[in-house]
């Protein structure tokens, strides 16, 4: 009978990437690590792992216990997610990068207003988080670490796309895994389109979580159906996404999603050094009354100490004191832990990166170095403009335009859809990367800027805020009364006769 290659891979006690790759070997075709295979390649594969174990008993004796089941289990559970797992005796040979030590993945959830994002993190959260110490205050510091019989994960807790959004705009990305949630009772709304449109433009790998399935209204199949229409194949379809219903409420299929997220972990291979300089974003920064700023730091590669120094921007400061995401008090820190720190006189923003120097010497030099690089960014910014209003002329051949669509009805939506997808050509293509009813929004901006997108309303205009957003981040932002002037637009931007967004 067939099995699937994630249980395989579990009873012979190999990564899921080694089966992934033996399959490759054998040029077996498959979807996902929870693709199903032939009992004949199961065989085959046995016979693989138990040659590579022979010609690795030559140098371990341990190595002869090999492919019997579950026997190599051990090893790869004692350890924690941060320690590189112990070369199992079946590993064929240590690999270049077994060196560097997996990391725990850092999860988002994202989703339509209402689908539970928050209940889903508060039930991880009330679950899966170690109990405080008696009298220990749960502050929201901007994300937690859950813990799973499959290690370590650490989650956003500012659900929504907005967080994710203004994190990327800075030109950090800080998620590895989008949980997307949607209602089974309610389906894809316009929020769930954007936030699978922010996930995708991020490259992120999506997970999608069917909530609420407890409701006797609950209607998972369609949801499934609804995201087959954006090209969104569920497994059982036929196509790689995973989808796990859950219920935030009663906890169903909750432990399900976790096993999920850590196997897209393990197949997006994780790693970071704990050994290297230190680097970090900034997840949420605010001012305590009593303490003074705050920020919580995502540390991603390297080690932060009380006592370092830290640059964030033009500013920096010292750590006086770190908390891990309980609230307990910590010395150091490594890879994928979210941190709050005191010891910034300013309260840094959400997205920007964070090093760490030697000095407090050596950090004036960099936020020195960094004011003079901005003022020199800002003169050639002018100049490039000016250049490039002179010429004017072809800028790319083979070029894809990103286009975000805003329209009053679904109607109009469709419409536009259509005739972009007649005017692609060959050289060109049209992208649309999200479409949607209503006013643009200031997600729609940020993601336009973080992905070079145009953005092209037809009978809605953008709220003052927003237009002034777009413009202070130069982005092409438009709006039509006419579908014909709208086609001029895109024929425009088809002959890239438009001055490049930067
Ligand atoms: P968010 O806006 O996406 O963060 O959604 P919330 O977590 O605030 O949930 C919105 C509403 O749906 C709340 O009233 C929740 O109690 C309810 N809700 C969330 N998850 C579930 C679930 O799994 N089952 C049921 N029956 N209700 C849920």
């Amino acid at each position: 009978s067939k099995v699937r290659i994630y249980t395989l891979a579990k009873d012979l006690g190999v990564e899921n990437q080694r089966m992934l790759e033996i399959l490759d070997g054998l040029g077996v075709s498959y979807k996902s690590v929870s693709s199903t295979i032939e009992e004949e390649t199961v065989d085959l594969i046995k016979q693989i792992l138990a040659e590579e174990s022979t010609e690795a008993a030559t140098e371990t004796v341990a190595a002869e216990a090999a492919p019997a089941v579950s026997a190599p289990e051990a090893p790869a559970k004692a350890g924690s997610d941060d320690v590189a797992p112990v070369a199992s005796s079946e590993a064929p040979a240590a690999s270049a990068t077994a060196e560097i030590p997996h990391r725990a993945p850092v999860v988002t959830i994202m989703g339509h207003v209402d689908h539970g994002k928050t209940s889903l993190l508060d039930y991880i959260r009330k679950t899966k988080v170690a109990a405080k110490e008696a009298g220990g205050i749960t502050q929201h510091v901007g994300a937690f670490e859950a813990q799973t019989s499959k290690g370590r994960i650490v989650f956003i807790d500012t659900p929504g796309h907005e967080a994710f959004t203004t994190i990327r705009a800075r030109g950090a990305n800080v998620a590895d895994i989008a949980i997307i949630v949607i209602a089974a009772d309610d389906s894809l709304m316009p929020q769930t389109r954007e936030a699978i449109a922010h996930a995708q433009a991020a490259k992120v790998p999506m997970i999608i979580a069917i909530n609420k399935v407890d409701l006797p209204q609950a209607d998972p199949d369609r949801v499934k159906t609804d995201l087959t229409q954006l090209n969104l194949v569920p497994e059982e379809y036929g196509g790689d996404l995973v989808v796990v219903p859950v219920s935030a409420k009663t906890g169903e299929g909750v432990e399900e999603l976790l096993e999920y997220i850590s196997l897209t972990a393990e197949l997006e291979d994780l790693r970071a050094d704990p050994k290297a300089a230190f680097g970090g974003v900034i997840i949420e920064g605010r001012v305590d009354r009593q303490q003074g700023v705050l920020a919580t730091v995502m540390v991603q590669e390297g080690t932060l100490h009380v006592g370092d120094f830290l640059v964030v921007g033009e500013n920096y400061g010292k750590i006086k004191a770190m908390n891990d995401s309980n609230g307990a008090r910590i010395k150091e820190a490594g890879p994928s832990t979210p941190v709050q720190i005191l010891g910034f006189s300013d309260v840094p923003n959400s997205g920007e990166k964070v090093a760490s120097a030697k000095n407090e010497h050596a950090a004036r030099e960099v936020v020195a170095s960094r004011q003079s690089d901005r003022r020199d960014v800002e003169n050639a910014r002018v100049q490039r403009r000016k250049t490039l209003e002179e010429m004017m002329g072809p800028l790319s051949e083979d070029r894809t335009v990103n286009l975000i669509v805003r329209a009053d009805s679904q109607g109009s939506v469709e419409a536009i859809q259509g005739i972009l997808a007649r005017k692609e050509t060959d050289a060109v293509k049209l992208n649309v990367m999200l479409a949607g009813i209503g006013a643009p929004t200031e997600g729609d901006v940020l993601l336009a800027s973080t992905a070079e997108a145009h953005i092209l309303c037809f009978s809605v205009t953008a709220p003052a805020g927003v237009k002034k957003i777009a413009d202070n981040k130069g982005i092409d932002l438009k709006s039509f009364r006419i579908i014909y002037e709208m086609i001029d637009e895109v024929d425009r931007l088809i002959k890239g006769n438009l001055e490049p967004v930067f």
